[in-house]
């Protein structure tokens, strides 16, 4: 009886810590820049998500982001709570809820809104960030309802381009979500010639290289790589948080690193301005080099670096929450070390080096520790490749 106590009191004692303690990710600064966390895309119940807005801040708080941007779909059909409460509510409503609640927290909130067209699978969705008035960019998209008989690409061609640029007129910063969603891009994921007409007015900043929806979208990171496009990536949650992210399994929930100057909406968009950002994605980074390669150096530690005549051997810490799967690349032949390290979230490893021969000395004196990353990519398909120079103090070398 007694035993069954205990067992009853250490599962209620479980879960109350898991429902209570918030499952925060650690992820290091970069030198010179402040790494603010936050999601791009998110839905509340003033389009056709579940949650209030208050909600989705205290979700925000809850993963330890610094900011999240609200983007309920701004189209007529959506407005259910227009619907509802009429002119109590307006499109500019959820992100007014979400900002006040956020400033319990600390927490950033951005107003946006998702403008989509595509009865013929493009031009698509987009996120217009950094808005002051979602009614005006619908209102400029739905003027065009009507006008251009049959031709339903040229009336939502000559949609989005109003509506994207009515936004930009109030400071957007636009992105193209998920290109490579099956209702867009039922074969393959393309790039259409409304998407360069878009781009060569100005009118799509950035792009989602990750969609919980779809998943990691290799062709948009291309293109956000080839064509110099600020990357994003977002939860478009619809329902609870929690049903999106298995916190039970230690799951975090997808964000986009941003890499600012200040703590501030404007350190954001300065940031967004400049493409310095980083998708974080179910354990894996993607990102320019430029911007993973100082974020790896951050979260990685190495101390205790003894050497000997035969080998050298040190510890590695994973500072962050982010997993390091290294796999060992070429450039290295001279010396013998792990083929495959795996440096999870947290986690000290040991790590030894030593010569062809581990019975004898050191046949070379200088050599290069060199690693793929396999799970930070610099562009699809394509793993950071790390280095690290390694020189044998003197006392050690047997000549
Ligand atoms: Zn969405």
């Amino acid at each position: 009886m007694k035993r069954l106590f205990l067992i009853a009191l250490l599962s209620a004692a479980a879960l109350t810590s898991f429902a209570t303690v918030p499952h925060r990710s650690k992820v290091p600064d970069i030198p010179g820049y402040i790494t603010l966390k936050g999601d791009f895309h998110i839905h509340t119940n003033f389009s056709d998500g579940h949650v209030w807005p208050v909600t989705r801040v205290d979700e925000a708080d809850y993963d330890g982001l610094d900011f999240i941007a609200i983007t309920d779909h701004i189209e007529t059909h959506h407005q259910h709570m227009i619907k509802d409460f009429g002119a109590n509510a307006t499109r500019n409503s959820a992100y007014e809820m979400a900002a006040k609640q956020a400033k319990k927290y600390g927490i950033m909130v951005i107003h946006g809104a998702e403008l989509t067209r595509g009865a013929r699978l493009f031009p698509g969705h987009f996120n217009t960030h950094f808005i002051t008035d979602g009614d005006a960019v619908n209102q400029v998209a739905e003027a065009h309802n009507g006008k251009y008989g049959d031709d339903e690409v040229k009336q939502e061609e000559a949609a989005i381009i109003s509506g994207l640029t009515e936004a930009k007129k109030q400071g957007a910063f636009v992105t193209w979500n998920h290109p490579d969603w099956e209702q867009q891009a039922p074969n393959e994921t393309k790039w259409w010639p409304i998407h360069t007409q878009l781009l060569n007015k100005g009118l799509i900043d950035g792009i989602e290289i990750y969609n919980s929806f779809i998943g990691y979208d290799p062709e948009a990171f291309h293109w956000a790589i080839e064509k110099d496009l600020t990357i994003t990536t977002g939860t478009d949650a619809h329902k609870p948080m929690f049903q999106w992210v298995d916190y039970e399994k230690g799951e975090y929930r997808p964000m986009t690193l941003v890499f600012a100057k200040e703590r501030s909406l404007n350190g954001i968009r300065e940031a967004l301005d400049e493409h310095r950002t980083v998708a974080l994605a179910e354990g894996c980074v993607y990102g320019k080099e430029e911007w993973i390669k100082p974020l790896l150096e951050a979260c990685v530690e190495i101390s205790g670096i003894k050497f000997s005549e035969k080998k050298m051997t040190c510890k590695v810490r994973n500072l962050s929450t982010i997993p390091i799967k290294l796999a060992k690349a070429p450039g290295s032949e001279q010396v013998v070390y792990a083929r495959g390290v795996n440096l999870n979230e947290n986690e000290e490893i040991s790590f030894s080096v030593n010569g062809i021969d581990s019975r004898k000395p050191w046949n070379t004196y200088e050599f290069d520790i060199n690693f793929y990353v396999t799970n930070w990519l610099t562009d699809a398909d394509t793993p950071l490749k790390i280095s690290y120079h390694v020189s044998v103090p003197a006392k050690y070398r047997k000549n």
